[in-house]
């Protein structure tokens, strides 16, 4: 018997795109079925992450009339990865694997299938890699690369062009489960757990409809975040940073004593407010930085829960 698959999908304000995701993905899970790739008893999961607009009354809509859907409504909006999050750890469990992909479909559900072999194979996770963004903003694959490059750079152990899409089996789930933290970045904390991995390449597809619900600020606040998780690199710039001004100051009072020495009366209060501005400035950069990783804390210190769920439909 093949092993059990849940497909895990995370929907904010996606009314627009979800009649046709709901028809593709299903057609991809029939046809998983009759390739006896999967188990009869596989499953959708759409997890419903506070959105605004007729997502959630359409995924009721979806769940009642077809079996193979069930669903989480979050009682808020708590972001992409908090919404993954929620599909995992309330059906973890009840599968032999999971597989995690955005409502728009941008990730090649044709590899779906080799996700899967790749598992039968005993392959413990299956990562979804990209290998053509061509269909993305020049813009758009410019930070999301020079992102994944930074990351390896500072230490994260991403996997470059992988974003969210991949298969996770039961035993990874369970491990998952077991990091606590509240500033979550899936992607980094994957590939810590270890276990075989396999990857599987595809090319992300242009949105169908509806708009991306990562805008730049929200982009950005995700690669912070990410970052500053997994890495206190930063920090040791701050360090390197400072032994510089502090060389730098060196230099100046060695430049002003010898000057003095020298007879020359130093008129200008331009070399006295000049060094003061760049190193106050250079100061609440340090301070700034540190007070980030500072929040880091307080917010992992509270512990609060990183979702809470409003209602299931099994
Ligand atoms: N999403 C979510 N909560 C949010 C933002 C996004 O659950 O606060 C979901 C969204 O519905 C989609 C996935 O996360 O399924 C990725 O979002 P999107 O496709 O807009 O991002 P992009 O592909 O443009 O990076
Ligand atoms: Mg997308």
């Amino acid at each position: 018997m093949p092993d059990s698959l849940l497909i895990i999908i995370p929907c904010y304000n996606e009314e627009e795109i979800l009649e046709s995701t709901y028809s593709q993905i299903n057609n991809c899970l029939a046809d998983l079925k009759s390739k006896e790739l999967v188990s009869a008893s596989s499953k959708i999961c759409l997890v419903d992450d506070g959105s605004k607009d007729k997502t959630w009354e359409m995924i009721e809509g979806i769940c009642r009339k077809n079996e193979n859907f069930s669903s989480i409504k979050l009682s808020r909006n708590y972001g992409h990865q908090s919404a993954i999050l929620a599909g995992l750890l309330e059906n973890s469990g009840s599968y032999d694997s999971y597989i995690t992909i955005d409502a728009d479909l941008q990730d090649d559900i044709e590899v779906i299938a080799d996700m899967v072999k790749a598992h039968s194979n005993g392959a413990k996770v299956v990562y979804g890699v990209r290998n053509d963004r061509s269909s993305d903003s020049f813009f758009k694959r410019f930070t999301a690369e020079s992102f994944y490059k930074l990351m390896q750079k500072m230490g994260v152990p991403v996997i470059f062009n992988h974003a969210d899409f991949r298969l996770m089996d039961q035993i990874i789930v369970d491990k998952f489960a077991e990091y606590k933290e509240v500033n979550l970045f899936i992607r980094g904390i994957i590939p810590t757990i270890g276990f075989k991995s396999e990857k599987v390449y595809y090319a992300r597809k242009e949105r169908e409809a509806g708009e991306t619900k990562y805008p730049l600020s929200k982009m950005l606040s995700f690669a912070w975040n990410g970052i500053t998780s997994f890495s206190t690199t930063p920090m040791r710039w701050v360090l390197w940073f400072g032994i510089f001004n502090f060389l730098l100051a060196l230099g100046i009072t060695a430049y002003v004593i010898i000057s003095r020495l020298a007879g020359q009366t130093i008129l200008g209060w331009t070399s006295i407010v000049l060094p003061m501005a760049y190193f106050s400035g250079s100061n609440m950069i340090a301070i700034g930085l540190i007070g980030e990783y500072i929040g880091k804390i307080y917010e992992e210190i509270k512990a609060r829960p990183r979702y809470i769920v409003e209602k299931h439909m099994k």
